[in-house]
């Protein structure tokens, strides 16, 4: 079973997956300018449903939403919505961002004062993972942590509190990571007793080279393709990323790889020109699955990484 925003689904229904998108966003203090761009309920529905509506045109059931607590964006209610209202299962996360992006200043405070934050924070995210978000009775199906390219102190904390949160309830981590923090990532996690099979590692696509990778691979974890269609931040392409695709399912590694495009569909607060390839939720449908196909992943290969790998991570299975 897995926790979708509109409760608990069997996993035989999740189907196709993408696991690390973003219905909304904002950066943390995007409420000091709420008097200017205030948020707009009617238009984040709007977005939604357009969104939902080309995820089923393109044969995708769920959709992991990675947005954390500490960012603007993360909206159960509105996701229940949507989900209730186009039949798209929806997960949502609980979680923390990086140090230099995310809203560290409560936690370092405390930190400061010499509290144990790993601990605070890891019965939040228990909390969210079995009870619910607030008062919204909807919870959390998984738990999210995220790392600079040097792992900060706070982060560390915020990792131990996620794998402290995953003995307590089993439920995956899903990560960021900034350039090629990964493998210092996957190996702090699994120090603290992650289970390698409850870890995807995230923004992979931070690599062209496939040595990090395999890197990454040779931990046990997950690792995800999963800002496919944009060529950020580090200016890799998608047929940079199919080539090592393609190799890294040659050397059998399919059951270790997801694909996702950490899509922001709509960024709250006012509107800021942003480098940033145009892409949308039905790339990795349209485009990228065809290349692979072409480069010679078979069909069931496929269908191991977008339904069974996803299945396998979010489930208790
Ligand atoms: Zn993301």
């Amino acid at each position: 079973m897995v926790n979708s925003v509109a409760g608990e689904i069997s996993a035989d229904k999740l189907g196709w997956t993408l696991v690390h998108e973003h219905f909304y966003f904002a950066y943390p203090g995007w409420q000091a300018d709420l008097t200017m761009a205030p948020f707009d309920r009617e238009e984040a529905l709007r977005v939604g449903l357009e969104v939902c509506q080309t995820l089923k045109s393109a044969g995708i059931q769920t959709i992991v939403d990675a947005t954390p607590n500490d960012t603007g964006g993360r909206e159960p209610l509105l996701y229940k919505e949507l989900s209730q209202m186009t039949g798209i299962n929806i997960i949502c996360v609980t979680g923390l961002f990086t140090e230099s992006r995310g809203a560290h200043t409560y936690w370092k405070v405390k930190m400061a004062y010499g509290a144990d934050i790993a601990q605070m924070i890891a019965e939040l995210f228990i909390a969210e993972l079995t009870k619910g978000i607030g008062n919204t009775s909807v919870k959390a199906g998984l738990i999210k942590v995220s790392s600079s390219a040097q792992m900060t102190q706070y982060e560390e904390e915020t990792h131990k509190a996620a794998v402290m949160a995953q003995k307590a309830t089993g439920a995956p981590i899903i990560t960021h990571t900034d350039e090629l923090s990964g493998i210092e990532q996957a190996d702090f996690l699994l120090s603290q007793g992650a289970d390698p099979r409850k870890v995807l590692i995230g923004h992979v696509t931070n690599s062209g080279d496939v040595e990090y990778h395999r890197a990454i691979l040779k931990r046990g974890v997950y690792i995800c393709f999963d800002r496919m269609g944009a060529a950020f931040p580090l200016g890799v392409s998608d047929d940079v990323h199919i080539q090592n695709i393609v190799a890294l399912v040659r050397e059998g590694h399919t059951r270790q790889i997801m694909l996702s495009h950490d899509t922001v569909n709509l960024s709250l607060g006012r509107a800021t020109a942003r480098p940033q390839a145009v892409r949308s939720v039905d790339h990795i449908c349209r485009n990228i699955v065809p290349a692979l196909k072409a480069g010679g992943v078979s069909d069931e290969q496929i269908w191991t990484i977008m339904v069974e790998n996803p299945r396998r991570f979010l489930s208790d299975g």
